[in-house]
């Protein structure tokens, strides 16, 4: 055996043993962090174990996930990033602003199916760059997307049972208390803390709306307001190791200073052809899973979650990495944001996640530990989150059409 391969060994022991020492509930240094992310296929087992202990110390027996429609509003958008295929300029094909009826049509439809939960995803402020959009608000009768958006949660929420939960980009203090009125919950991936994704050539090149400090100030907003926050990071998109411990240190600052973070994502990127990253290779499944054990063992009292379509066939593997929720799965309408990754069955989610052990549950967009603070408030956001809950906090049982 040579010196270095001894030397190798050595210092995986050593990561095995700090892991052996940490407390289930009690978050990891930055440190060990680091060095988890870029641990061997032999320490991999090692990680992959404590994290699924701390999953089970915060959230025994159970992973959930949302049943839900997914509402394109519109598909314009000002920010061009490199692995984006959702994103249209309104002279290409596909480009669309969905009218309220087709809002309504898709929502009643999928309450049919058992749905709770409306997601809007949308570019962001496309009526900056483009004078169709204006001219399109202008027949709608809203003076921005966002008072556009406003009105379509609103409507979602008076006309059916399902909850809105929008993910519009950055937002001012103001439109966050806007939206707060209309929508238990509201999300903003983080994405990434690293400024070289910003450069010439890389995925946020030319993406104003992706400059990470003022993702943070948005997400820093929504904590001074006490809104349930989702957010996350991605993978693979041209950010280091370190970047997403980084990332993933950012948000349980936040989360540790207003405790609002209801969710955080680990998403990795997926190649479709005909984007500005269509040659860049995807991140590798144990890359994931180290990320995803890391944000489970950096924020052990955390909802962690993997989107399962964009992880086939490997759930079992994320339940082994320590997410607790499957995130969003709609039984209507594709991922627009991938629509080459289906979503599951839920029956198929439910089989897998029996078998590593655990039960499948169904949430609201607003998960439970979060909902006594929307139901303090009066009116009919309030009213709608109350009779769509079970005693624990999850999605009260429905007669699915
Ligand atoms: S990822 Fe979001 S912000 Fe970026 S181009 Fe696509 S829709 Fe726009």
């Amino acid at each position: 055996m040579s010196a270095h391969t001894l030397e190798n060994r050595q210092e995986a022991a050593l990561r095995v043993a700090e892991l052996a020492d940490i407390s289930p509930g009690t978050p990891i240094s930055r440190d060990l962090a680091l060095q988890l992310i870029r641990c061997s296929d032999a320490d991999l087992p090692a990680l992959l174990s404590a994290a699924r202990t701390a999953k089970e110390n915060f959230k025994p027996g159970v992973i959930t996930y949302s049943r839900k429609v997914f509402l394109p509003l519109t598909n314009l958008c000002r920010d061009y990033c490199g692995y984006c295929i959702f994103r249209r300029d309104p002279s290409q094909p596909g480009a669309h602003t969905m009218t309220p009826d087709e809002v309504l049509a898709v929502a009643r439809a999928g309450e049919k199916l058992g749905c709770t939960e409306a997601l809007f995803s949308l570019g962001d402020k496309p009526e900056l760059l483009f004078p169709e959009m204006r001219d399109t608000l202008r027949h709608l009768g809203y003076k921005s997307t966002l008072h556009y958006l406003e009105a379509m949660c609103a409507l979602v929420l008076h006309e059916t049972s399902l909850l809105p939960h929008p993910n519009p980009g950055l937002l001012s203090p103001e439109w966050i208390e806007r939206l707060a009125a209309v929508s238990p919950s509201m999300g903003l991936m983080l994405e990434s803390t690293s400024s070289t994704l910003l450069g010439p050539g890389a995925a946020h090149d030319n993406a104003p709306d992706k400059i990470p400090a003022r993702r943070l100030r948005t997400i820093q907003e929504a904590g001074k307001q006490n809104v349930p926050f989702t957010t996350g990071i991605l993978i693979g998109i041209g950010e280091t190791p370190e970047d997403r411990v980084d990332g993933l240190l950012a948000i349980r600052d936040l989360h540790q200073s207003y405790g609002h973070i209801q969710e955080v994502i680990v998403q990795n990127f997926r190649v479709k052809p005909g984007i500005p990253m269509a040659r860049v290779p995807e991140p590798g499944g144990g890359e994931m899973l180290r990320a995803v054990a890391v944000a489970r063992l950096l924020m052990p009292d955390v909802n962690i979650q993997a989107p399962p379509n964009l992880n086939a066939p490997y759930y079992e593997e994320l339940v082994d990495a320590g997410i607790n929720d499957w995130g969003g799965v709609s039984p209507l309408t594709p991922d627009f944001i991938n629509p080459e990754k289906p979503w599951p069955h839920v029956d198929q989610l439910r089989s897998r996640t029996e078998s590593k052990g655990s039960q499948l549950r169904q949430r609201l967009p607003v998960y439970p530990e979060f909902i006594s603070n929307v139901v303090s408030r009066p009116g009919l956001l309030a009213e709608k989150l109350r009779a769509a809950c079970d005693r624990e906090g999850l999605a009260a049982e429905k007669r699915v059409a």
